[in-house]
């Protein structure tokens, strides 16, 4: 593939007017060709009006044309898999064989947003039909359905170059809702990001819709994500990434004269409970698969299991030895940027500063990016005296807690901040003790894992990647899974419409046969 390093505007290729840069190979740390465009508010304001200009038809296309442009992304990704994982692993420094992986599970879930938009299920189509008799006042027909926001930005994410970027699950639920998309794209991977757009644009042009559905935009700064956010024609904005960027685009939206909703996934540390009859049964094994997966994706993943919180006793010497041994055969491994690699070794200094005693190295670092895998341990009430223990370090580094009893393990969770996910690791000897810690979990989590691990996140109907407050910014709402598509969702109520006039999806013929609320039934 020849890259051109353009910005793409409504269907055109662009030059950008904040100059140019090129994708840096994290494993080597030399510049990779060609460059790439930059553009800022001209670029934004373009964008944005041409997503304006192609809601009104996009938002009205039929569910089977909409559920079958989604399916061509889905093809279109499958077809340069193998292109596409070569140039994401040069930029990104992630093997080849997980960007496949990650691929196809992108392309896996466009298909799956196809087939939830083909139901029509999403659009809540509500009837409550007229009451002409009803006393004392008769009741006129009222109709509900959903309909989509408007043009959205969406801030692909560093860490998963393919899932939470370009062609990610953001992008396939607000073109599910029937939103257009301004995709803001990382600079950790631009070229990653050419493929992936060029991908959905053929699939615009084959499907026929208005070439404003999509657009992608490049900057070399702050300016083009706050004229993003700024600009009166977005309706929504996503993100994935630190708290601070991720804060400061919130706030920002909340400033404007008609704020909009920002929907922010930032940090968790998806904290394991191990349960003392769990812990005696099997603490080797849980230890192990703990230590194994804080090291998938080098620890760069939002559901990194970062905690473990074990009591003394029974099978945790076991548990810490497997924890150790998983770590210490761990070969350092370069870091998606310098920047992150570069926090994350400033958090480990922090860390190793703060009392926690580092048990376990890895291996060295060879390269210039490279990050060390690290476990800290501390005691119960070390954790509860500095809760900044407690935060996300991005990187393949995890904390072992061991507690005194269980009081301690309830005191330490009800003291965490909201978090993506939770685990327990369980025996039936332990549903007492499990059933006292679901309520404190309940109220700090969005989705809670018994006997498994965080990583990886299924997507499905009933699957939640979302949680209280700093985990996200609206906790009603999941980025991943199939209800993602509500965050880019609005009721509105047709009153007294003759059938003519109304949406399909609420017609009396009801010719998608889209699933109805009628009178309070589902029908
Ligand atoms: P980031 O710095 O938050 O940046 C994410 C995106 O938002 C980038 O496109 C960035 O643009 C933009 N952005 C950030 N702050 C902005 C602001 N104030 N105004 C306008 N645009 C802004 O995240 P990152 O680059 O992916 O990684 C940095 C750190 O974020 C990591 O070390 C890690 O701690 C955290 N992170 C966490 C997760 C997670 O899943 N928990 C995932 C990724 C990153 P520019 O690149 O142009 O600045």
């Amino acid at each position: 593939m020849d890259f051109t390093g353009n910005l793409f505007i409504g269907g055109d290729e662009v030059r950008g007017t904040a100059g140019t840069m090129k994708a840096l190979n994290p494993a080597t740390n030399a510049h990779i060709e060609p460059s790439f465009s930059l553009g800022g508010a001209a670029e934004v304001d373009r964008a944005a009006r041409c997503a304006d200009e192609a809601f009104d038809t996009y938002n009205a296309t039929t569910l089977e044309r909409r559920s079958s442009f989604l399916a061509r992304i889905a093809d279109g990704l499958e077809a340069i898999k193998e292109e596409l994982a070569q140039r994401t692993s040069l930029e990104t420094g992630l093997p080849i064989a997980q960007l496949e992986a990650e691929i196809i599970k992108s392309a896996t879930v466009f298909r799956q947003f196809g087939a939830l938009v083909r139901q029509g299920r999403f659009r809540q189509a509500t009837i409550d039909p007229a009451l002409p008799e009803r006393q004392p006042r008769a009741r006129m027909d009222h109709r509900m359905q959903k309909i989509a926001l408007g043009p959205v930005a969406i801030f692909g994410a560093s860490n998963f170059p393919i899932a939470y970027s370009v062609a990610g699950g953001d992008t396939a639920s607000a073109l599910a809702a029937g939103c257009p998309v301004i995709l803001k794209a990382h600079n950790a991977h631009p070229g990653a990001s050419e493929l992936e757009s060029r991908v959905i644009l053929q699939a615009v042009k084959d499907a026929g819709l208005h070439s404003g559905v999509f657009s992608m935009v490049r900057g070399g700064g702050n300016e083009i994500g706050e004229a993003l956010v700024d600009h009166p024609l977005i309706k929504a904005v996503t993100f994935t990434g630190s708290e601070a960027g991720g804060m400061a685009l919130f706030q920002r939206a909340q400033q404007r004269s008609d704020p909009i909703p920002v929907f922010t996934e930032m940090t968790s540390v998806n904290p394991t409970f191990v349960l003392p009859a769990a812990l005696a049964a099997r603490g080797a094994g849980i230890g192990d698969g703990f230590a194994e997966r804080m090291l998938v994706n080098v620890g760069q993943a939002c559901l990194k299991p970062a905690i473990l919180l074990a009591i003394a006793g029974a099978g945790f010497d076991e548990l810490r030895n497997a924890m150790i041994a998983r770590v210490q055969a761990m070969h350092a491994r370069t870091m998606l940027t310098p920047a992150i690699n570069v926090a994350y070794r400033k958090g480990v200094e922090r860390r190793a500063g703060t009392g926690a005693k580092r048990i376990a190295t890895g291996g060295d670092e060879r390269g210039p990016w490279e990050g060390e895998a690290v476990l800290f341990q501390v005691e119960g009430a070390q954790l509860l005296d500095v809760p900044s223990l407690s935060e996300e370090l991005f990187g393949p580094a995890a904390l072992l807690v061991r507690l005194t009893d269980f009081g301690q393990m309830e005191e330490i969770a009800k003291q965490l901040r909201g978090q993506l996910s939770a685990t327990m690791h369980i025996e039936p000897a332990d549903y007492a003790l499990a059933a006292r810690l679901l309520p404190v979990l309940e109220r700090r989590t969005g989705r809670i894992v018994v006997n498994a691990f965080s990583h990886p996140q299924e997507v499905s109907y009933a699957s939640i990647h979302g949680g209280p407050f700093p985990a996200t910014s609206d906790s009603r709402f999941t980025s991943v899974g199939m209800s993602a598509i509500e965050r880019f969702l609005r009721p509105v109520c047709y009153q007294g419409f003759p059938d003519e006039l109304l949406p399909e999806a609420l017609r009396a013929a009801n010719p998608a046969h889209v699933p109805r609320l009628i009178d309070g039934e589902v029908r």
